[in-house]
């Protein structure tokens, strides 16, 4: 991240910080960035309805900063998500190192304010002529006043220590989303995102690779025939058989609704293709049980398409030849692979 950059995200979390203390805002990743975004004012439709929810309400409602976060921040941030992240996950560790270089000044000062009281103490027990009547207020006074900068130190000690504990809370938090953002929620294989962040960058390497894609044959009819739950049931059965395709460095995603693919490096469209009719093999043989009746549902196709990355080919050359393959095996008959 670029230094100035860098200083300016730090100078708006520091901002944002106390508007979450003062207007009691929960300290969740998502209200980071929102109360982060406000005090960066980049978004000005997002500063006037915070600042007219406030004049309402004094607090910002959590239904509302959910739909202001979705609204304005979470789908921008969906553009450059990693970039995000990475700026998020740099900005926590400097304001974390700060606020632990803080708070050993403020331990240090500390212990400079005994070692004085101390100090004071014993030279007036030092004068051989002080009377009762003088020495005790002026004790007093000094006890008093040591203990009041001690208690207040003592105070800022804490505050900034719960700050710091908060902080490496939201760490782990963000490193948390940071790993869900790649994996789909229904099959907890990786993710679109993660497909296209994969496939770019083997293709930028020139990695020797083939990619296989699978559609499940007729899907919509399980769909309408038994209900979205089977269908779900169904998705997350072959989720499992790819996975368990998944050695040698090879990946497997859910590329869209009944659609997943695998990159599968250093192996040739012939080995590749071999892979792919295994897992077709191991989908036909693949045994659901309908939860309602009982049932146990076979029949379960997939039609795969195969291509191999050559010199020249980039993210969409080689989607563009693997899709071509799966249209032909849907074309003809389904349940195949293709090239044959
Ligand atoms: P084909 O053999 O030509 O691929 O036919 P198909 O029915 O599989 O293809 P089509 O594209 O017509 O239908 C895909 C269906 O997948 C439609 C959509 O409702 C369903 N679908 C997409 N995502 C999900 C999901 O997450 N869960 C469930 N249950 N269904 C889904
Ligand atoms: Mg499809
Ligand atoms: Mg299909």
């Amino acid at each position: 991240m670029k230094k100035n950059n860098f200083q300016k995200s730090a100078a708006n979390l520091k901002k944002a910080v106390p508007l979450m203390v003062k207007h009691h805002v929960p300290a969740t990743p998502a209200n980071y960035a929102l109360w982060y975004t406000y005090v960066d004012q980049t978004v000005p439709e997002l500063n006037e309805q915070v600042d007219a929810l406030l004049k309402d309400y004094d607090v910002l409602p959590p239904v509302n900063a959910n739909t202001l976060y979705r609204e304005h921040i979470a789908n921008k941030a969906e553009v450059d998500l990693g970039n995000l992240k990475q700026n998020m996950e740099a900005l926590v560790s400097e304001v974390s190192s700060s606020m632990t270089d803080a708070i050993a000044d403020t331990s240090d000062f500390s212990k400079v304010l005994t070692k004085s009281f101390d100090g004071l103490s014993s030279s007036i027990e030092g004068n051989n002529n002080p009377t009762l009547d003088e020495v005790m207020p002026l004790i007093q006074e000094l006890v008093d006043e040591a203990n009041d900068i001690r208690h207040s130190t003592d105070f800022i000690h804490n505050q900034l220590k719960s700050a710091s504990d908060e902080i490496s809370r939201l760490k782990i938090e963000l490193a948390k989303v940071q790993c869900n953002a790649m994996f789909d929620s229904l099959t907890s294989i990786y993710n679109r995102g993660a497909f296209d962040a994969d496939l770019t960058m083997f293709c930028d390497a020139k990695q020797p690779m083939s990619l296989i894609f699978l559609d499940i044959d007729h899907f919509k009819k399980f769909n309408d025939e038994l209900g979205h739950l089977f269908g779900d049931t169904i998705l997350k059965g072959i989720a499992q058989r790819l996975k368990q395709a998944c050695r040698g460095g090879i990946s497997a995603y859910r590329f869209g609704g009944e659609e997943f693919a695998l990159i599968v490096p250093n192996k040739s469209l012939r080995v590749a293709r071999q892979m792919a009719d295994t897992i077709r093999l191991s989908i036909e043989k693949m045994a659901i049980k309908d939860r309602k009746s009982g049932n146990k549902m076979g029949n379960v196709t997939a039609s795969f398409g195969v291509a191999e990355f050559v010199d020249g080919d980039t993210y969409d050359s080689l989607v563009g030849k693997a899709d071509k393959q799966l249209y032909d095996a849907k074309r003809s008959g389904r349940n195949r692979v293709m090239p044959y």
